[in-house]
């Protein structure tokens, strides 16, 4: 296979068995019965994927390092390694601490080595999860490790998808993986994938786009992402940004309920008040958004939702702060 270095081929990876990470999965399973995608990146970088979820798959000298490990994969992820090598996992980097992206994990035999930032591994202590160990080696703030013989760039930053957020860069494949901040060709998943600090996840885009890579695993979609993809994704952000505002500055809540008399409560009202804010503000955004990227009328309307409530908790997410 092109660019795999074969190395003494070994009985490896164990079994990967469905059991309790299957089971974990099924909120979010995407996956169907066939096999997973499986595709060269890089001279040793590969991205596996479901169709719905993704992650990336590195051959070291002796063993692979996984980066990820999807629940949804169940046992087709044996499979899918492979048809990489037949190289065993040694190490496996933790994204971030959600299930959906990390609970195939624990069924992983034998138990790799497993890094993730500090901040992470707090977390995953905090849920003891079988499916979800706790990291056996952290990183806080910024380390190259050298793994199976490749130097590793794992970058932690503030909080964007989640309590922080961890890029892993691989200088050496112009690659980076970075989990659950943009959704490439794709309107992202609903409240701007479930996202708790929108404008981190701004500051996150630009941290991105301040890095040196070629290709982007960003965890989700059928495909890898590029420096245009994330472009477009800061794009999307800075328009719901600017039209969330626009619609609050034509109508505020105390305009609202005095041109709308109603017996009501004021939750119902203000429910009803943010319902009418995220229709005007679709009819605004999707006309720029329809043919640029996939499921616009799947998520657009919950995106908008996010970016209003953002607006009021957190502020207006600040654009250009990093680049
Ligand atoms: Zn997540």
């Amino acid at each position: 296979m092109p660019g795999v270095t074969a190395v003494t081929r070994r009985t490896v990876l164990g079994g990967i068995a469905a059991g309790a990470a299957a089971a974990a999965a099924a909120a979010h399973a995407v996956a169907g019965p066939q096999p997973l995608t499986v595709r060269q990146l890089s001279e040793r970088g590969w991205f596996v994927g479901d169709g719905g979820y993704n992650n990336l798959v590195l051959v070291g000298d002796h063993g692979l390092v996984l980066c990820d490990a999807p629940p949804s994969y169940g046992t087709r992820l044996t499979a899918a390694l492979r048809q990489i090598s037949d190289l065993p996992v040694t190490h496996l980097l933790y994204s971030h601490e959600h299930v959906d992206h990390i609970a195939g994990a624990g069924a992983i035999t034998p138990r790799p080595e497993i890094i993730a930032s500090e901040a992470t591994a707090v977390q995953l202590r905090r849920r003891a999860d079988p499916a979800r160990p706790v990291p056996t080696r952290t990183v806080r703030n910024h380390e190259v490790v050298t793994l199976q013989g490749m130097p590793v760039e794992i970058v932690t930053g503030p909080p964007a998808h989640c309590i922080d957020t961890t890029y892993i860069r691989v200088p050496g494949e112009g690659l980076l993986m970075a989990v659950d901040l943009i959704y490439p060709g794709w309107m992202p998943y609903k409240n701007l994938g479930d996202s708790i600090d929108l404008p981190g996840v701004v500051e996150a885009h630009e941290t991105m786009l301040a890095m040196d890579w070629r290709t982007l695993v960003a965890g989700h979609v059928d495909r890898t992402g590029t420096r245009e993809d994330v472009e477009v994704s800061l794009e999307l952000y800075r328009d719901l940004a600017e039209s969330a505002q626009r619609q609050y500055a034509a109508l505020s809540f105390p305009q609202y309920l005095a041109a709308t008399p109603s017996p009501l409560t004021s939750w119902e009202r203000h429910e009803l008040y943010e319902t009418e804010l995220v229709k005007r503000m679709v009819a605004d955004v999707r006309p720029r958004w329809i043919n640029r990227l996939k499921g616009v009328d799947t998520y657009l309307a919950d995106n908008c939702w996010a970016m209003l409530e953002t607006l009021v908790v957190q502020g207006a997410p600040k654009f250009g702060a990093r680049r």
